[in-house]
């Protein structure tokens, strides 16, 4: 059975690009893995996974007139299938927003897990819907109260909808913040678990600029090692 994940935050920035990429290719050890650039309209993951130049993208199966196949906007990258989005504003305006389900239930039917990169915001059609699709979402947070907020306000968008909450990431941990007060005050308004503490890192900021997933550029580091710690505590269900 095929488990959706929307990796989603209040903000941008948080990381959630970084972190799909890195949860995706934890995952991918052990199962077929397809991670998706659902931010439509700030697009970014292509920069973070080596594909500036892929020719078809999300955009082209959402705009009706460009008939472009589902399986043409996928590309085989670091043991995942990926499926970029582009960043023309022009596209983004074109593109029906609605179509993302009809994409995401064809890769479904091929993968074992999906990780939906998603927009930031709420409030638009295209915001929200890679939220409504999965099973559970993953919150990308910094480890601050105002983030938490955000976080919670996503979360509770999304279990209104019938998405559960897997868990939050902490991102961008720096060494003198007291996650374990944070982490508390997530466990308790969450319901969730805490998937993992990841560092603030040079490596993950390398690995964007080589554009590689971090776990592909430094896989030894312990960014990395706490990303797969992340991604084993979801649970996922064979
Ligand atoms: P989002 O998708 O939420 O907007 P990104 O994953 O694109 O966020 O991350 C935003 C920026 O922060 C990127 O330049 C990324 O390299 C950097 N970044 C993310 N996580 C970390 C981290 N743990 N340490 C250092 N830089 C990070
Ligand atoms: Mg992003």
């Amino acid at each position: 059975m095929v488990e959706a994940f929307a990796v989603a935050s209040g903000k941008g920035g948080t990381g959630k690009t970084t972190s799909t990429l890195a949860l995706g290719m934890a995952l991918a050890e052990d199962y077929d893995v397809t991670v998706i650039d659902a931010d439509t309209g700030m697009a970014n993951l292509l920069f973070h996974a080596g594909l500036d130049d892929a020719d078809v993208t999300l955009h082209d199966l959402l705009v009706d007139e460009r008939d472009a196949a589902v399986s043409d906007a996928v590309y085989e990258r670091f043991g995942m299938s990926v499926v970029p989005c582009g960043t023309s504003l022009t596209a983004f305006e074109a593109a029906d927003p609605g179509r993302l389900r009809d994409v995401v239930a064809e890769l479904a039917a091929d993968t074992d897990v999906l990780l939906l990169d998603s927009p930031a915001a709420l409030g638009s059609k295209s915001a929200v819907l890679p939220v409504v699709l999965a099973d559970r979402i993953v919150v990308v947070l910094q480890p601050t109260v105002p983030s938490l907020s955000d976080g919670l306000k996503v979360q509770e968008y999304a279990h209104s909808y019938g998405t559960d909450t897997a868990g939050v990431v902490f991102n961008r941990v720096r060494p003198d913040e007291n996650v374990d007060r944070i982490a508390e005050q997530a466990g308790r308004y969450f319901g969730g678990q805490t998937l993992a503490s990841v560092p603030e890192s040079d490596a993950v900021r390398a690995a964007r600029r080589e554009g590689k997933p971090l776990l592909a550029h430094a896989p030894d580091g312990p960014a990395a090692d706490a990303f797969r710690e992340a991604a084993a505590r979801l649970d996922v269900c064979d």
